[in-house]
């Protein structure tokens, strides 16, 4: 027997549905915008027009891209199609993104957002869109930066001193020395070299994230950019045992137009990771090949391998793998993080294969003609 419910019970329980998710739109401690299919607003939440200093009545059914400004960190106005209301309808996924907004007094103000589609029968009908004020954490991000920047200037000088003067003591500029006594000044050299390097790593980051790094783009052949880092990180090889080798596949030139020092620390810092992770007597191999429009080159090892559970995490910050946390303990995570930040600012592209036990291949593209090649600020 079917039970039918009183049209008033009906009536109640879609009212209360009604209030409940009023209730919880209005709870969401971020801003919350809704808009129908077409984009106009319907409605927004006390936080949403808090940050904004709107009242409801200037938002509701007007149309989100007209009335909220959004700004790039240029400040110039994003196009409509750029826009991540315009992307989420047009491709039915959700978007996150940073951004500017405009408030309703001229101010400018740092946003993070994202918008999902809100779909029916796989047709959007409209989007929800969560939006917070960054203000605080890019104040914070840029005082960071600039408090590593500061500090990794300052350790530089030092830093330089102790080296200078435990190169004259192995040379024997101020009196004989025992073997005990060179080899433990080589140990200082190694690790004042280790210091310098990890803070070249800490000023690139501060550079990237900042927007400050300088790109400056010239025709180079990469095979011979990795032959030249392949013959600079030999020694470090041999002391493994490892053969390191480099290959060109293909008949194309291996020409680009991209900054020869950011590649070759790109190429330095895979190399040596392969180095790093791989046992001894192992092999490592390095193929430049040219393509129509990029040139791509990989570095392979048949080392430890990345673990399948960590292969997201590879690029993020000061990230390492638990097989080589173990195994390995120099390392910062810091290095694939600079190369992908790197690899941006070419217009170029990295990805990888791995397999626990078996190996690492990464790989680099890079565009013959840098396009996207950004010249910083
Ligand atoms: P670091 O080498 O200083 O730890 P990276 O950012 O260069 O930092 O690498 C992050 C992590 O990715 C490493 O700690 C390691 O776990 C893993 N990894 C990178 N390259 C390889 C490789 N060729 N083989 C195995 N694991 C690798």
């Amino acid at each position: 027997m079917i039970h039918r419910l009183p049209e008033e019970k009906i009536q109640i329980s879609a009212e209360q549905a009604q209030a409940q998710s009023e209730a919880l739109f209005n709870s969401i401690g971020d801003g919350a915008i809704t808009t129908d299919e077409f984009g106009k607003i319907t409605r927004i939440n006390p936080v949403g027009l808090k940050i904004l200093g709107y009242a409801e009545k200037d938002l509701i059914g007007e149309w989100f891209p007209k009335k909220i400004i959004a700004l790039n960190e240029r400040d110039e106005s994003i196009n409509l199609i750029d826009r991540p209301i315009t992307r989420a309808f047009l491709t039915g996924q959700p978007v996150s993104e940073k951004m500017h907004y405009r408030k309703k007094n001229g101010d400018i103000l740092p946003v993070s957002i994202s918008i999902s589609p809100i779909l029916f029968g796989g047709k959007p009908i409209g989007a929800i869109e969560v939006f917070r004020d960054i203000t605080i954490e890019e104040e914070i991000d840029r005082m960071k930066s600039e408090f590593i920047s500061l500090a990794s200037h300052q350790l530089r000088t030092p830093l330089s001193a102790i080296k200078t003067y435990s190169h004259m003591l192995v040379d024997g500029y101020m009196g004989e020395t025992t073997t005990a006594q060179k080899k433990s000044l080589r140990t200082i050299i190694a690790a004042t070299n280790r210091m310098n390097e990890l803070i070249s790593t800490l000023l690139n980051i501060t550079r990237i994230e900042s927007g400050t790094i300088a790109v400056s783009p010239k025709n180079i052949h990469l095979y011979r950019a990795c032959d030249e880092v392949i013959k600079e990180l030999n020694l470090a090889a041999n002391e493994k045992s490892i053969s390191l080798t480099l290959k060109k596949k293909g008949a194309a030139t291996t020409t680009v137009k991209t900054d020869n020092l950011i590649i070759k620390e790109v190429i330095t810092n895979l190399v040596s990771n392969a180095i790093k992770y791989t046992s001894e007597d192992g092999h490592i191999e390095v193929s430049v090949q040219g393509k129509t429009n990029d040139v791509v080159f990989s570095v392979r090892d048949n080392g430890w391998g990345i673990p399948k559970e960590s292969h997201s995490q590879v690029f993020t910050k000061f990230f390492r793998a638990q097989n080589t946390v173990k195994r390995e303990t120099t390392g910062t995570g810091l290095g694939l993080y600079l190369v992908q930040g790197l690899l941006e600012r070419l217009g170029g592209k990295i990805w990888f294969e791995s397999e626990e036990g078996v190996g690492t291949i990464f790989y680099v593209s890079l565009p013959r003609n840098s396009p996207t090649l950004r010249s910083i600020k």
